[in-house]
């Protein structure tokens, strides 16, 4: 089956954040170390520190797969 393929490309991170303008720290997790934008201020942030975790849920390991697809899709 295809799918114990992809999960060896699969990864998801949490990423924590703290907002430089106002000092709110919050945490997301996604299936890239992206930016996010600060819930108090809206200022858009990298993350301070990135975890690779496992998605612990369906429809996270979907996004991961998805993403893990999307990227091999872009490879050239
Ligand atoms: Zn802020």
């Amino acid at each position: 089956m295809q799918l114990s393929i992809w999960q060896e490309e699969v990864v998801w991170y949490r990423n924590e954040y703290v907002c430089d303008e106002c000092g709110t720290e919050w945490a997301d997790e996604w299936s890239c170390q992206c930016n996010d934008r600060c819930p108090t201020c809206d200022l858009e942030t990298e993350p301070q520190e990135s975890y690779e975790v496992e998605p612990d849920t369906d429809s996270k390991l979907q996004l991961a797969i998805r993403h893990a697809n999307e990227e091999r899709m872009s490879r050239p």
